[in-house]
């Protein structure tokens, strides 16, 4: 328990550094293999210590070795991030096959919200990339999702957020339709509508706390890609549970 642990934070840490990798340079089509890692400001290639998730970033306390220009403190964050969800992860899922599935899930719904508000903006090709492994997740080796569940999701969720998308003319950008097209591929179409549910309930507190704490104004566009992640995660990892208290409670 403690060895596998300890093996999800580092594999979190190893997973969210390369995330920041492709959070600053998918935006700016550029490859996300070569060349290495480089200071944005100097452009000096990077050191292999330097690139160390985390202590890279204290060891150098926060600024670059050549041109002293600061590190953003948001590499380290999104690398504790993922570790402490990666680890959660395992704390609900256990070690099974449902566990390197919801890992990848994750992963991607974290790139894809950074990038989303950052550039408000959800790229082609992390949707394509993000259905087609979840399309080969559920056919070959997980199974949970049917083939037909997943067409339905897909097609019913992206068809509610584009119809939501017309009626408040322009409040859900193409972006989040693709997204949600996406997630019905990985989740069917009952989560798929429950994330779609949640992803509102969320959308509307989120957006209250950045209005209220000043972090983004009136007059900001707040993406919502974020929110739709939040609420698939939950869907994902509490989806089955919260439908099946809500069919014993609420409507009987
Ligand atoms: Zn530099």
């Amino acid at each position: 328990m403690i060895e596998m642990s300890l093996l999800l934070v580092v594999l979190g840490l190893i997973v969210g550094s390369f995330i920041n990798v492709c959070i600053f340079r998918l935006p700016r089509n550029e490859s996300i293999v070569f060349p290495g890692s480089r200071c944005v400001m100097c452009k000096t290639p990077l050191k292999s210590k330097d690139l160390i998730p985390v202590i890279g970033y204290f060891l150098l306390l926060g600024r670059c070795r050549y041109c002293e220009c600061h590190i953003s403190i948001r590499y380290p964050v999104v690398e504790l991030f993922t570790a402490f969800i990666f680890l959660y992860s395992f704390f609900v899922v256990g070690s099974s096959v449902k566990l390197i599935e919801v890992l990848i899930f994750i992963s991607f719904l974290i790139m894809i919200s950074i990038i989303d508000y950052d550039h408000q903006l959800i790229l082609d090709k992390t949707v394509v990339l993000f259905s087609a492994v979840g399309v080969i997740f559920n056919i070959f080796i997980n199974g949970s999702v049917s083939v037909l569940d997943m067409f339905l999701g897909s097609l019913l969720g992206g068809a509610i957020l584009l119809l939501i998308a017309i009626i408040t003319k322009g409040g859900m950008g193409g972006g989040d339709i693709k997204f949600v097209a996406a997630l019905g591929l990985w989740l069917g179409l009952k989560l798929t509508l429950l994330t779609i549910f949640l992803s509102f309930i969320i959308g509307g507190i989120g957006s209250l706390l950045l209005l209220a704490f000043k972090i983004k104004s009136r007059k900001d566009f707040i993406p919502f890609g974020p929110f739709i992640s939040i609420a698939a995660f939950i869907s994902m990892l509490y989806g089955t549970e919260i439908i099946s208290w809500y069919l014993q409670t609420i409507v009987k």
